[in-house]
């Protein structure tokens, strides 16, 4: 008898992910390492012990699956300069405006741990996908000779606007300080507060330089969006950039039941169970969700403006606020007192929400959003119409794709950045109650352009359910990225 020969199957692929350590840019790269472990591919997510801390209900619901999912640890390096408290591992840990450049520069002495855990490991991982701002990742990536993908966190609308500023500056338009985005396929108009790009502050230039260098030396891109949001983008953005881009989002609907939507990116302040027992008890999309992500802050001024808006605005609504906004005596008794002229009507949340588990409720029928792309997506996915409310970095233009071109938000009216560590309680309220209260109101109404709105957002969360789906684009790009990094 003949002898057969017995081929063993390849290795899955292992890939490397390198999230920076800011709760927007973690969160998308988790979920997508639980995809690609959920596909058969081994997952890595290298991380410092305060971020990896935070990561322990995920790994242990990624153990209970039985997926390929790890999370290690290396040690968070000592900074140079040595005002970085010990144990601030986190963006949204820096109080102190002026510790954010010291923060990065700390984060490049990673590349030597990195390094170390890469060269020990038994078998040469197939691919790194670090988050575009870990730029040190690219020489590491060199040296372990291993392929390198970068993720940029927003949308490829925001990254072609991004990559075309860079490329060939802004065309003015005419006296009145409007800028025409070049290069892109429908009109986009900025200010110069409001142009394209992260690090755009003085100080910052040397990281600025050096993400797009990383950026134009990747093999690639991987970015949390879907073929059916931005097609025309994608396309041209790809074209531009003269790499594979990969979409693979969105990436929150890994998370399919409550429990998984509730343990992202860190610990709830309230029980969800609490937060679902009181939003059953209110009517299909009757509740507008407020909340500024992960970094924005707010002062008592701006804060009580918000709340008061809220509060004329006539409707159920769920209001995020960050412990630290509300740390004073003074705005606690506000709050205490906000609370009970709302009761029934009003919850506030004081510390991280569980905001995939809320934005995932029939109840929930509008959002108040800082237009973060991951809070924008997630709300999208979801058929959730905006109220847009930018305050810096990527949100200007986020807005302008959820208002322009997929009409499905509506502007607050903000035309000047509110970066952590520019206002301070005595300077602008850039946002007034009436503001507040008549743009949520617009979007919660019964009127014409609000069922628009509506019909369009869950449109578009029916088409990302799609995406998501075996023979939906995103599905069928994570199989051919796994494929292309399988070894035959
Ligand atoms: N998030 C959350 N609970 C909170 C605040 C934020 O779960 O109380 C999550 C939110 O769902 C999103 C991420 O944190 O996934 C924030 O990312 P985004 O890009 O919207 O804004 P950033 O925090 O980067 O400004």
């Amino acid at each position: 008898m003949a002898s057969m020969s017995i081929t063993e199957p390849p290795p899955p692929p292992h890939f490397i992910i390198v999230p920076l350590a800011a709760q927007g840019h973690t969160i998308p790269l988790v979920d997508l390492a639980r995809l690609l472990a959920e596909r058969g591919a081994r997952a890595s997510i290298v991380t410092t012990p305060v971020n990896a801390a935070r990561l322990r209900g995920v790994a242990d619901l990624a153990g209970r699956a039985k997926l390929p999912f790890e999370i290690v640890e290396i040690p968070f390096p000592p900074a140079a300069d040595t005002s970085l408290p010990p144990g601030v591992e986190n963006v949204d840990q820096i109080r102190d405006v002026s510790l954010f450049l010291p923060f990065f520069y700390a984060l490049r002495n990673l590349a030597g741990p990195l390094e170390a855990y890469l060269h020990a490991l038994p078998r040469r991982p197939s691919c790194i996908i670090t988050d575009w701002c870990n730029s040190w990742t690219a020489v590491v990536a060199r040296r372990v000779s291993i392929p390198r993908l970068f993720f940029h966190g927003p949308s490829c609308f925001y990254s072609l606007c991004d990559i075309n500023v860079d490329a060939h500056g802004l065309h003015k338009q005419g006296d009145n300080e409007k800028y025409v985005v070049p290069g892109m396929p429908v009109l986009v108009e900025v200010t110069m507060a409001t142009k394209p790009g992260f690090f755009n502050e003085p100080g910052w230039e040397a990281l600025q330089r050096e993400a797009m260098e990383a950026m134009r030396t990747a093999d690639g891109a991987v970015v949390n969006t879907f073929l059916d949001l931005e097609d025309e983008f994608i396309a041209c953005y790809e074209a531009t950039l003269g790499k594979p881009i990969w979409t693979l989002g969105p990436f929150c609907l890994y998370n399919r039941d409550v429990e998984a939507m509730s343990s992202r990116g860190d610990k709830p302040a309230v029980a969800q169970s609490a937060i679902t027992t009181w939003l059953d008890t209110m009517d299909t999309d009757s509740v507008i969700y407020v909340s500024f992500g992960s970094i924005a802050r707010k002062f008592p001024k701006q804060l009580f403006e918000v709340g008061h808006g809220l509060e004329d605005s006539g409707k159920p609504f769920i209001w995020v606020v960050k412990e630290s906004d509300v740390a004073t005596i003074e705005v606690q008794e506000w709050m205490s007192a906000l609370e009970a002229r709302t009761a029934g009507r009003g919850l506030v949340v004081r510390g991280w929400a569980p905001q995939l588990a809320i934005l995932s409720h029939r109840a929930v029928g509008g959002f108040v959003t800082h237009c973060g792309w991951n809070s924008m997506l997630e709300a999208i996915t979801h058929g959730v119409p905006l109220v847009t409310w930018p305050h810096f970095a990527d949100q200007f233009l986020n807005e302008r794709l959820a208002v322009d071109v997929l009409g499905v938000g509506v502007p607050i009216g903000v035309t000047m950045p509110a970066m952590p560590g520019t206002l301070t309680d005595d300077n602008d309220v850039l946002v007034a109650r009436a503001d507040v209260a008549r743009t949520v109101s617009a979007l919660m109404s019964g009127s014409e352009e609000a069922e628009e709105r509506r019909t369009k957002a869950k449109a578009f969360g029916e088409k990302a359910r799609r995406a998501m789906e075996k023979g939906g684009s995103s599905y069928e790009n994570l199989t051919h990225l796994i494929d292309s990094f399988t070894l035959q």
